[in-house]
């Protein structure tokens, strides 16, 4: 049985680590970007896209893959849609792997939003904002003209902040509570931006937000392919387990 790791999220090397290559060939596939071949676990390791619907069918077929563990972000919505959309149509087994979206908790001010762009029905003008959504979305924060941006990202910058009002911040997870209440205290942090990710190791910033009152736009997942969901690394050694 050959499976197909689609990667790129903690939960993924977590499950990459814990495959057993004796039982099942492991292909682990990560986009590229930050995340190296390191993320692995010592499989077999391919990066970057397919080439659309076409190439991930090929690629499929080539490789005889027999199943599909999608453990990408949930907000990567397009990889995990084709992915569904083509296992389904060949009828190869696929599941979703992804930890349960963040709750607020007492204590916590949150706004919940559906898009990016929403953020700014909100965030009062003057405000200092701090994106904690990565920098390909950034240009989605285009109406926060009137506020300080600040965008956190891993890999150093390779290009200028696409607006005058803001500048980004580099700096490699995981953060500790206390860094990031030290961080958002000396960056005067009025409002967070976040993606509902899930997940302990990223939940810091929440926290820490709450012990310091700063307020919180939190961005919802997109909607889920009809597909089964596993809500951690066990979940997901039970189904391939059982392919
Ligand atoms: P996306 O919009 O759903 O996917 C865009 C394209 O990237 C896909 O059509 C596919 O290209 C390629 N791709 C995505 N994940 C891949 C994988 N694991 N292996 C091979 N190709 C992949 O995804 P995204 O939001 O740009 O995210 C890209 C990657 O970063 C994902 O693997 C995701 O897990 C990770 N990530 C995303 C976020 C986020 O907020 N979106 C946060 C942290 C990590 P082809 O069509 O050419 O196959």
């Amino acid at each position: 049985m050959t499976l197909l790791l689609l990667a790129g999220t903690g939960l993924a090397q977590d499950i990459a680590r814990r495959l057993d290559d004796r039982k099942t060939d492991v292909i682990v596939s990560l986009a590229g970007g930050s995340r190296t071949a390191a993320a692995a676990g010592g499989h077999e390791v391919r990066i970057g896209g397919f080439g659309g619907d076409a190439g991930f069918c090929a690629y499929l077929a080539e490789r005889g893959v027999s199943a599909v563990l999608d453990a990408t972000h949930p907000f990567a919505a397009r990889i995990s849609d084709r992915s569904a959309r083509i296992c389904a149509e060949l009828g190869l087994p696929y599941a979703l792997a992804q930890r349960p979206p963040w709750v607020p908790q007492a204590g916590d001010l949150w706004q919940m939003v559906e898009r990016e762009e929403e953020a700014a029905r909100h965030i009062a003008p003057g405000s200092t904002v701090f994106l904690a959504t990565g920098r390909q979305t950034l240009e989605r924060f285009a109406n926060l003209g009137a506020c300080q941006l600040i965008c956190r990202q891993i890999d150093p910058p390779d290009r200028a902040f696409p607006f005058e009002n803001g500048r980004f911040l580099v700096g490699t997870p995981p953060f500790s509570v206390t860094q990031e209440r030290e961080l958002f205290a000396e960056l005067k942090v009025d409002w967070l931006v976040v993606k509902n990710a899930g997940g302990a190791a990223s939940a810091t910033k929440l926290t820490a937000a709450r012990e310091l009152g700063v307020q919180v736009a939190m961005i919802e997942r997109p909607a889920l392919p009809d597909a089964p969901v596993m809500r951690s690394a066990e979940e997901a050694l039970d189904w391939v387990a059982v392919l």
